[in-house]
């Protein structure tokens, strides 16, 4: 009896062929753009400390509630496959000791992240994100370009049509002010509230405008707007963001009722969504944390950055698989003898530079044949022992030369000697 077949587990996915093509083209323009930028690559662990999502993404959030992939290790840590990208670069920034150089400190990142969700189209367990954050200012230039950023991306990956939505959260104190103001505008309203709402008026009310619920979306069509709280300060910072956007031609609407899911924002907050996505319509999204370096246990320290998701990115736009460069030399043979030479010989032309393969599948001279007309390859040399026919596949030629000249014989026909 055979053994059962395994599967990957439920929302994850191997990433095979053409895909992988396709997510190859999507790193090379996204390194283009943000190394272009100044920003630097950074890869940071699968899982972290969970505390540090419990303290830096906030223990009010879905994330954390309910969303992480934690283990115990084997001295009794917590730990955690890491749910996003953000708290971890900041984790960094400070073990690092980042803040000593130059600032703003620009890091960029493609990685993967884990999170127990509702597996569908868009929505995975395993997925990967885009992500570039710039600490040590809180210029709302970096905002600026920050944003231009993610928008440059999506349109280098062929995102058409995405909207930006924009708006400003305030200083962590406008915000605890303004939460009193929602809730007791919730409280007045609570009949009216969806359950899950009602159930988090104390721990995360600024979630609510998130909500489907018709009765909940009515009472917050109604609700007071963070917005039209701002302090003076803040309110200028976000009126700059927003002049430098126009400066940049980047196209926004402003959404007072823009929340993101996660704790640790200040001040600018952006998404931005592609209709041809469905119900999971966001693309990337993001904004300034001021306060979570501090708060992971750093000097007080500005930041921004966003996230945009790989595979929503390739959903929504239309990059292509790249072209398979060609071989140029396959080396055959004609007697199981001569395989030792004919490896000899793929050594020397990899080391000449050339893309070489060499039959590795124990196929017959025929065979050896139709498998170098399948690869595509420019010439095929059959080995047979100290003489070799080098067949010209494109140009049609043949001719009978000593095995040892055969590299040689290649370079000379592609004329890179
Ligand atoms: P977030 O960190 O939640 O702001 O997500 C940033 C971006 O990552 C989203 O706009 C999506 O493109 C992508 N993303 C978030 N969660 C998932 C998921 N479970 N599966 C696929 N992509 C996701």
């Amino acid at each position: 009896m055979s053994a059962p077949k395994l599967k990957a587990p439920r929302g994850t996915f191997d990433v095979l062929g053409e895909q992988a093509s396709v997510r190859s083209a999507l790193e090379a323009s996204a390194r283009a753009i943000l190394e272009g930028a100044g920003y630097e690559r950074i890869e940071t662990p699968a899982f972290e400390a969970t505390e540090l999502f419990a303290r830096g993404v906030g223990e009010s959030t879905d994330i954390v509630r309910k969303e992480m992939f934690t283990f115990t290790d084997e001295a009794g840590r917590s730990l955690t496959l890491r749910p996003e990208g953000t708290a971890p670069v900041c984790r960094a920034y400070v073990e690092h000791g980042m803040h000593k150089r130059r600032q703003p400190v620009k890091l960029w990142y493609l990685s993967s992240f884990f999170r127990h969700e509702r597996a569908q189209a868009g929505r995975y367990r395993q997925f990967w994100q885009v992500g570039a954050e710039a600490l040590g200012s809180d210029d709302p230039a970096l905002d600026a370009e920050s944003i231009a950023l993610l928008v440059e991306l999506l349109q280098a990956v062929g995102v058409t049509g995405a909207r930006l939505r924009l708006s400003s959260l305030g200083s962590a104190e406008t915000r605890g002010e303004y939460r009193e103001l929602l809730k007791s505008h919730l409280r007045a309203n609570e009949g009216s509230l969806s359950e899950d709402v009602r159930s988090r008026i104390e721990l995360n009310p600024l979630r609510a405008f998130d909500s489907d619920h018709e009765g909940t979306r009515r009472v917050m069509e109604a609700a007071p707007r963070l917005l039209e709280h701002l302090n003076d300060d803040d309110a200028e910072h976000f009126s700059q963001v927003r002049e430098l956007l126009e400066v940049a031609n980047v196209a926004y609407e402003v959404d007072s009722t823009l929340v993101r899911g996660l704790d640790y924002y200040a001040r600018t907050v952006f998404e931005l969504t592609s209709d041809s996505l469905g119900a999971q319509s966001g693309v990337g999204g993001g904004g300034r944390y001021d306060g979570l370096v501090e708060q992971l246990g750093g000097p007080p320290t500005p930041g921004v950055g966003w996230a945009a998701g790989v595979e929503r990115m390739m959903l929504a736009g239309d990059l292509q698989p790249g072209a398979v460069a060609p071989v140029e030399l396959f080396v055959a043979f004609e007697q199981p003898r001569s395989r030792r030479i004919a490896f000899g010989i793929l050594a020397e032309a990899r080391s000449a530079g050339l893309r070489a393969q060499m039959e590795l599948g124990g196929r017959s001279p025929k065979g050896q044949l139709g498998y170098a007309n399948a690869l595509g390859a420019h010439y095929v040399a059959i080995v047979d022992g100290e003489a070799t026919m080098l067949r010209d596949l494109e140009g049609g030629g043949r001719e009978r030369i000593a095995t040892d000249t055969v590299v040689h014989a290649v370079l000379r026909g592609l004329r890179t000697l």
